[in-house]
């Protein structure tokens, strides 16, 4: 398949290897941002092909991993209520809340719907004006377009009956968090290429220099991953700490300015909570002013729900990390993709799921 086949390519990928060892001296530990990428380097098994000594640290970019704990619990007590349509997509459905997962509330009678588009959500609600309809808008910057233009869509045809839960959390505040930890051993990031083609690089020079750290924003191939890895050893060997791109082909230096143009106009920067990492400031999106009508949040009274973390789960250190997934004892035990006690487990993108489905390992 063009664009996928020729950047799997096992000679190329040989050779970019060669050149990783060949550049490296001495141990490096290096974070790739994003669980698409975390998910490549496990299925690939391209962590355990670097120089000794080379660390890959997985980090918080998981979307559905990082929604936190009490979103989830709202999105829940929205989806039980009579006379609501809930809307998702399929992996939020089995994200275990303090309680029980929307699957759970669906077979409880809730009309949970899995939707491919918030788009699709829009649209029932057009088809059901006595019904609210709800689309649970997560993600980082990458799915916020979709979710930004459908809510400006809303708007514009007077479809009142529609109304979005948001949780979007943005990388660049999550880089200064992780570098600014105390028990931080990130040297150096795979950005997100994805969140890169919308927001562009610009964010990004300012945290290599104030951080000390290389940044090379990376795709989710093989090859992607692995020129990443080699830009940023490369820069480590040599004493530079600058932002690179190595995914050219999709990310522009200005990102999308059209998206942009769109997230502007209907979301702003706000606080946001990180499951299992707390609140970061500065790190999320929430409605503006001129579209709060359309936030659930708004719409639905739902204070007062109170989030209950599993007391096994290390899901927190995992996002930051501090741990490899089968080094929390439930891994593989008591949490498995059919019985998940975290989001790490359950997401497409989470660490936790990686390991289980690609390493093997046991806890
Ligand atoms: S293995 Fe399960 S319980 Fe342990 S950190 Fe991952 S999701 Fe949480």
């Amino acid at each position: 398949m063009k664009y996928l086949d020729e950047f799997s390519d096992p000679d190329l990928a040989r050779s970019l290897l060669r050149q990783i060892h060949a550049a490296t001296t001495r141990p490096w530990a290096l974070m790739e941002v994003c669980g698409g990428q975390t998910h490549s380097i496990i299925r690939h098994g391209i962590d355990q092909l670097l120089p000794d000594g080379v660390e890959m640290i997985h980090g918080p970019g998981c979307p559905v991993c990082v929604t936190p704990l009490s979103v989830i619990d709202k999105a829940l007590a929205i989806a039980a209520r009579p006379g609501v349509i809930f809307c998702s997509f399929g992996d939020m459905l089995r994200v275990p809340g303090s309680g029980r997962d929307l699957f759970e509330v669906r077979g409880a009678g809730a009309d949970v719907r899995v939707v491919y588009s918030p788009l699709d959500a829009l649209g029932i609600a057009r088809d059901n004006p006595d019904r609210e309809v709800v689309f649970f808008g997560i993600g980082f910057e990458t799915t916020a377009p979709a979710n930004a233009l459908t809510v400006h869509q809303a708007r514009r045809l007077g479809i009142r009956n529609f109304s979005l839960l948001v949780s979007h959390v943005l990388v660049p505040p999550a880089i200064s968090a992780i570098m600014e930890s105390p028990r931080c051993r990130v040297q150096g990031f795979l950005a997100a290429g994805h969140v890169c083609s919308v927001m562009g690089t610009s964010e990004y020079p300012s945290l290599s220099r104030k951080y000390g750290v290389p940044i090379v924003v990376t795709g989710f191939e093989p090859l992607d991953v692995l020129e990443g890895i080699r830009q940023a050893i490369v820069q480590l060997e040599q004493g530079r700490h600058e932002t690179l791109n190595a995914y050219p082909r999709a990310v522009p230096e200005t990102g999308n300015p059209v998206a942009r143009e769109m997230l502007a106009d209907v979301f702003e920067v706000t606080d946001r909570a990180w499951r299992g990492i707390g609140t970061i400031p500065g790190s999320g999106w929430r409605l503006t002013d001129r579209y709060r009508d359309f936030d659930a949040e708004h719409r639905f009274d739902v204070t007062g729900v109170h989030a209950a973390e599993s007391a096994l789960c290390r899901s927190g250190e995992v996002l930051q990390g501090l741990i490899k997934p089968h080094e929390c004892a439930a891994f593989g035990r008591v949490c498995t993709p059919r019985q998940p006690l975290g989001a790490t487990m359950v997401s497409s993108e989470g660490a936790c799921a990686a390991y289980y489905t690609y390493r093997r390992v046991t806890g």
